[in-house]
């Protein structure tokens, strides 16, 4: 196992993989590789959004971007420290557009792109081993990489739990592939309206995360 990878797992992330994203956010920073960091949530936090607490559910996912952070920043010096640029995408550094929901370079798509899982029909990023009960995170280098065989079309099958259990109806019924936009499948702004007024009374909603039909399999397996 190349090192960097077998240093990314010892620091605790859950799966590591490879892409290619050259040119994709060349006007932010001109690195061609993505390593894309996926870490698992804790069945605790699954378990707090079925129970509707969601500050509790917050606080716990929130310590997991921080864990996420350290590790992408750990990650950065370890390439560095090998004789090549790295760049840690951390939350503060992939800026996101507020109005459009979309950062510089998606995490989801280094993700799929390096091949560790595809984009369900809730939009959010889907592992065979957890579901969407993840946490994502990447680093860019140019350090050569031998990347992973990306994923271009939905794997949910015939699944459609996340569409059922979505209490506002903002997911559509058509299957991801990475030739349609994000509004073919997701109806973002009745999402995050929803989103929004949940907030208001101290809630939240995460129902498409927690009801996938990988996230509940992921909850009863012992990993
Ligand atoms: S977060 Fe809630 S409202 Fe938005 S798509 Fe998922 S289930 Fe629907
Ligand atoms: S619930 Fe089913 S359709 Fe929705 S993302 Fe998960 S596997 Fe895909």
């Amino acid at each position: 196992m190349c090192d960097v990878k077998k240093y990314l797992l010892e620091l605790g992330v859950s799966k590591v993989g490879y892409a290619d994203v050259e040119g994709l956010a060349s006007e932010f920073i001109d690195l061609p590789n993505g390593i894309s960091l996926v870490l698992k949530l804790p069945k605790r936090a699954i378990r707090l959004v079925d129970d509707e607490d969601y500050e509790a559910y917050w606080k716990c996912f929130h310590a997991q971007i921080d864990k996420l952070t350290k590790i992408a920043l750990e990650g950065e010096e370890f390439i560095k420290n090998l004789g090549y640029n790295a760049f840690a995408l951390t939350m503060t550094r992939n800026e996101c557009d507020m109005e459009k929901l979309l950062s510089i370079l998606p995490y989801k798509t280094i993700a799929t792109k390096s091949g560790l899982g595809w984009i369900g029909r809730s939009a959010l990023f889907v592992t065979p081993e957890y579901g969407s009960a993840v946490a994502l995170g990447a680093i860019l280098t140019d350090m050569p990489l031998e990347f992973g065989e990306p994923i271009t079309d939905s794997q949910c099958d015939e699944c459609e739990n996340c569409q059922k259990a979505c209490p506002v109806g903002a997911i559509n019924p058509k299957k991801w592939n990475d030739r349609l936009n994000r509004e073919d499948i997701i109806d973002i702004e009745v999402c995050g309206e929803y989103i929004i007024n949940q907030y208001r009374n101290g809630l939240g909603c995460t129902k498409c995360m927690s009801e996938c039909k990988l996230t509940q399999e992921y909850l009863k397996n012992e990993k």
